[in-house]
């Protein structure tokens, strides 16, 4: 069986090929789209912009709150959320938090001391201004139709004033925004930071603009936004790049997680890119090898022990987590120790062959190592579309989650993609600097409450 095994593996492994002249494909395609997502509404590249004017340069200063609801954060909705800030507020500014509460006692029209708050939620949000937007649709598994169409900050702040607390939602931010301003607040040199991206449940990415390309905003009646710095951060949505699928590559194993999901035809970048997906492609193709007769990939034999039990993961939809696959990958063992115990501790398989083990890591490296080439589109896309690569100056990228941060070799794999194309090229090893944002969200969060407490505008949009 073993060499029928690994031959079927490979097979599979080379339909997640994803050559040079595929990736050039995709930026040509990318550029297109963003372009297009830039000048008008519903397009499959959102291109949102986000009304922050500046990334910050390190000498900010201030006490700002900030909360992060993303993908592994989400728990509950807003409630929860007041409910927590008022514990923090406890645990953290009591003093201020009992004068608040004394002042409102004496005098209802008191006008207090607010903390301002940065709001992180990184779902598709139409923005109209720096602290509101509806929620255009949810993503990474998410599905409380009710919120659909509402204006996010309302909702918080709504729920922040049932409790009293001294709390402004000063800010709403998506976490690529977030991972752009605190990459910029702590990346070395005077360099502002070009793109923040995340590689985590779900994949985005949000850049600077040049103010008179985001066209669309001639149309926004309501919008209103500071435009001395001739610049805007727009959140692109990424995910959503290619949905229609003419330029992405595909499996069959795609084809089928996506027609099992619970948003079909969306996201059809984020589902072959990121750590919530790539798992679940993982587990479809073991699956179809496990049932092919003629393998018998984790069936016990006369010459193999391997153990499956029936209530694994293994068939459980979702059941894989892409951390197996970093895992996996990462094994450099002669006898796989690590992907046995990957195996064994993900979905309770034991005493695997060599041969299983081979095939699974096979997979592993097939897989994963298409993300990262089709991560570097976007970025090779960004890098062109502005202009970027014709400067003399660094250009500084801020990325942030498990996936970039764990899969071994990610960011390698995405070099290697940047490489082959050829306005980036080799020179681009030195020119693009990629560094880990962690968490930046969080501090990105509370920077755009900064930048969005100081802004008079904001605070009274008819001065304007
Ligand atoms: P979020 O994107 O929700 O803010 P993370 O950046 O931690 O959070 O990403 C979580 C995603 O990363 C999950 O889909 C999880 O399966 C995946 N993941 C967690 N650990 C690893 C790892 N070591 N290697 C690769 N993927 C991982
Ligand atoms: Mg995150």
């Amino acid at each position: 069986m073993s060499s029928a095994l690994l031959d079927e593996a490979a097979r599979i492994a080379r339909e997640f090929d994803y050559p040079a002249d595929q990736v050039n494909h995709g930026v040509t395609e990318y550029i297109k789209q963003s372009n297009e997502g830039l000048a008008q509404e519903n397009t499959t590249l959102s291109q949102i912009p986000t009304f922050v004017t500046a990334v910050p340069n390190g000498t900010e200063k201030g006490l700002y709150l900030a909360v992060d609801l993303g993908g592994t954060n989400f728990r509950d909705l807003f409630t929860f959320l007041a409910r927590q800030i008022e514990a923090f507020l406890r645990i953290h500014h009591n003093e201020h938090f009992e004068a608040h509460l004394r002042r409102r006692r004496d005098d209802g029209n008191h006008v207090v001391d607010l903390f301002d708050l940065g709001f992180t939620f990184s779902f598709p949000v139409r923005q109209c201004g720096i602290n509101s937007g509806t929620l255009i649709r949810w993503t990474k598994g998410f599905n409380i139709p009710d919120a659909v169409g509402h204006d996010v900050c309302a909702l918080l702040q709504s729920a922040i004033d049932d409790l009293h607390l001294p709390v402004r939602v000063a800010a709403l931010v998506n976490d690529t925004v977030g991972t752009l301003m605190a990459r910029s607040y702590t990346s070395p040199g005077e360099t502002g930071t070009l793109l923040g991206a995340i590689f985590g449940t779900g994949t985005n990415g949000a850049y600077v603009e040049k103010l008179d390309k985001v066209t669309k905003l001639q149309h926004m009646k309501d919008a209103h936004y500071d435009t001395s710095s001739g610049e805007m951060i727009i959140n692109a949505e990424w995910g959503s790049f290619d949905n229609h699928m003419s330029v992405l590559p595909t499996t069959v194993y795609d084809d089928e997680l996506d027609a099992d999901s619970n948003n079909p035809g969306v996201q059809m970048f984020e589902k072959r890119v990121s750590g919530m997906f790539l798992g679940e492609i993982l587990r479809r193709a073991l699956l179809a090898m496990h049932n092919n007769p003629a393998l018998g990939l984790f069936k016990p034999s006369k010459t193999s022990k391997v153990s499956l039990p029936s209530d694994s993961l293994f068939y459980r939809q979702w059941g894989l987590d892409t951390s197996l696959l970093s895992q996996v990958e990462s094994d450099t063992t002669k006898n796989m120790v690590d992907v046995k115990a990957a195996l064994k501790d993900h979905l309770k398989i034991e005493h695997p062959s060599e041969t299983e083990c081979q095939a699974v890591k096979i997979l592993v490296h097939a897989i994963g190592k298409r993300a990262a080439r089709l991560a570097a589109v976007p970025l090779a896309a960004i890098l062109i579309h502005t202009g970027k690569l014709e400067t003399d100056e660094i250009v500084d990228v801020g990325v942030d989650g498990s996936l970039v941060e764990f899969y071994p070799s990610f960011e390698a794999y995405m070099r290697e993609a940047l490489r082959e194309v050829p306005q980036v090229g080799v020179a681009g090893d030195k020119k693009v600097r990629i560094g880990i944002s962690k968490d930046g969200s969080g501090v990105g969060a509370a920077l755009i409450a900064l930048v969005a407490s100081k802004d008079e505008t904001l605070r009274n949009p008819s001065k304007k």
